[in-house]
């Protein structure tokens, strides 16, 4: 089974942006301390796959990455909020913490700036994003969890870096579920 990380510092809007992907709501209030892990199965180019998308928590308080449930992850979402500068930097020390541990040059995952309806609380300027961004060949989107904006477009992404750099790894989870086989012995008059 696929795993897809949702990873971040506490209160960037993990648990918010998988709750408004998954059931499309939003809630203000999710326990911090709690890691989910939902089943779904997600469409990707009209095709479908079955993938664990986990909502991790507390990844601060983790001495070693490698007991974290991030150290078993196959594909990520890593968060800041906009309005956040502390959660900026803390992004970047993970996505080096999230390479290191893989040493795999591709490993995929897409940059996500929640809260984009706090613009008007903007800390992290757009140019220093789109700048680290590129310099790392991670696709960047910027998402508000409240209002629904790109949270759809943010998982879409990921699929697409999953099919681009790990092609073999989304096969393996295509969905067993029978497609409707047409019925050939029906013929139509
Ligand atoms: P987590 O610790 O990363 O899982 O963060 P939560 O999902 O629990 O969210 C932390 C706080 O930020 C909560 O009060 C959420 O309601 C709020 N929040 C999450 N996403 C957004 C967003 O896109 N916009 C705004 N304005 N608030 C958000
Ligand atoms: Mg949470």
């Amino acid at each position: 089974m696929l795993r897809l990380c949702v990873a971040g510092s506490g209160g960037v809007g993990k648990s918010s942006l998988t709750i408004r992907y998954l059931r499309d709501e939003f809630t203000e209030y999710y326990d911090p301390t709690l890691e989910e892990t939902y089943q779904k199965e997600i469409e990707y180019a009209g095709r479908l796959y079955d993938v664990e998308i986990v909502d991790t928590a507390g990844q601060e308080e983790f001495s070693s990455f490698r007991d974290s449930s991030l150290a078993t992850g196959d594909a990520f979402l890593i968060l800041f909020a906009i309005n956040s500068q502390a959660s900026w930097l803390e992004m970047k020390e993970l996505r080096s913490k999230i390479i290191d541990d893989k040493e795999q040059p591709s490993i995929p995952m897409v940059i996500v700036g929640n809260k984009r309806d706090l613009e008007d609380e903007r800390e992290v300027e757009s140019d220093e994003i789109q700048e680290y961004c590129y310099s790392f060949s991670i696709p960047y989107i910027e998402t508000s969890a409240k209002t629904g904006l790109n949270v759809q477009e943010a998982f879409q992404l990921m699929y697409g870096q999953i099919h681009r750099l790990q092609a073999h790894m989304l096969e393996r989870t295509l969905s067993k579920k029978p497609t409707k086989s047409r019925r050939k012995d029906c013929i139509i008059v």
